[in-house]
């Protein structure tokens, strides 16, 4: 029988992106193989992020924030304000920036919407991307969400809402240079180039 605290650490490793009891369990053992400087610098480090990195009141990403309230992206004056890219998480973001080809701004929608009653618990933001969208200088919005059959379903039913009720505005999708079940995160730099520029 697991002491304790070895098994509260695993509970709590079973609520991670990805992972299971059995997942949680290795790490666990994993984490007792460790030094334990290791483990007190990752200990550190995990109450150092709560602290430190705010989550932007912009474009909803977590970050260093700036005098404004800002984080990076959002406070940088060289980028196109009439471009809003929406992506899932926060990942997707930097996979995006390291391919170079966009320069606008970025929403994170934090999910995407449920196609069953059943999973009514995971929400999005819609209620903020619609005001985000609602002010500035927003004229076009590309959704860059996975190709997988939820993600075209959110993407199919925000573009559906945006044009009834922000008829302006330019609403595009990523090119199918990404393959069907593709996450913008594992993407290369090569693909999501080719996707930006054929987005329709
Ligand atoms: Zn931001």
């Amino acid at each position: 029988m697991a002491n304790r605290s070895i098994e509260a650490l695993t509970n709590l490793l079973t609520e991670l992106p990805g992972f299971g009891p059995r997942q949680a369990r290795r790490v666990t053992q994993y984490l007792l193989s460790k030094s334990p400087r290791y483990r007190e610098e990752l200990a550190g480090l995990i109450v150092e992020i709560a602290a430190n990195a705010k989550q932007c009141p912009k474009c909803f990403r977590y970050d260093d924030l700036s005098k404004e309230g800002f984080c990076r992206i959002c406070s940088d004056s060289s980028r196109d304000i009439s471009l809003l890219m929406v992506v899932e998480k926060d990942v997707d973001i930097e996979g995006v920036e390291s391919s170079g080809a966009y320069r606008g701004l970025y929403f994170v929608l934090g999910g995407l919407m449920p196609m069953t009653e059943r999973k009514t618990s995971r929400t999005i933001r819609k209620t903020e991307l619609m005001s985000r969208i609602g002010k500035n200088a927003v004229a076009e919005i590309i959704f860059a969400l996975s190709t997988t059959p939820e993600g075209d379903y959110t993407a199919r039913e925000l573009m559906r809402e945006i044009r009834e009720k922000m008829p302006a505005l330019r609403t595009t999708l990523l090119g199918r240079g990404l393959s069907i079940g593709a996450e913008i995160e594992y993407a290369d730099s090569e693909t999501l180039r080719n996707a930006l520029k054929n987005r329709g």
